[in-house]
């Protein structure tokens, strides 16, 4: 190979481990002047982009640590409104994992273990535990989704959600 071809072949490849390093960053949210969060929508009812993703109006300002738990703070350009992850319902900063969600916690209900859900959803112990952490903090609103898929009668479903928190 000459060097000349091979130079040219080496800033290819520089550019592209840039490319993905670039696109890695934007995708996570941590870096850059201005990162945008396309999978946020602005909470405030009365703003013209209130429930709508990939505005580009969502700005990441900075975090917080609430509860042992890093908290991502937002702010929305169009009207000023401040929020964060837990603004809103269970699934508001979780959206695109709604029904893997429902799943690990219809699993859970049905009684298999932390280690069986992740092997089957294909994620870590970890996660799952925080997904139930968060679902038992805010057990009520969950408990309506799931009623209706689960033939579980309201009594029993307070009783496992008792155990969730217990373990
Ligand atoms: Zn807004």
């Amino acid at each position: 190979m000459t060097n000349e071809i091979y130079s040219f072949l080496s800033s290819i490849f520089i550019e592209l481990i840039l490319y993905n390093i670039n696109d890695i960053i934007s995708f996570m949210g941590k870096r850059g002047p201005k990162p945008q969060f396309t999978d946020v929508a602005c909470p405030n009812h009365s703003c013209k982009y209130y429930g709508l993703t990939g505005e580009g109006n969502i700005v990441g300002n900075g975090t917080s640590v609430s509860r042992g738990e890093k908290v991502r703070k937002y702010i929305c350009r169009h009207c000023g409104t401040v929020f964060n992850d837990h603004t809103g319902t269970f699934y508001y900063d979780l959206r695109k994992e709604e029904s893997v969600i429902d799943l690990a916690l219809k699993m859970a209900l049905k009684g298999m273990s932390e280690e069986a859900i992740a092997d089957v959803l294909g994620i870590t112990p970890p996660t799952v535990r925080r997904w139930l952490d968060r679902a038992a903090e805010s057990c009520d609103k969950v408990n309506e989704n799931l009623m209706k898929d689960l033939d579980v009668p309201k009594i029993e479903m307070d009783e496992i959600w008792v155990i969730i928190k217990k373990k």
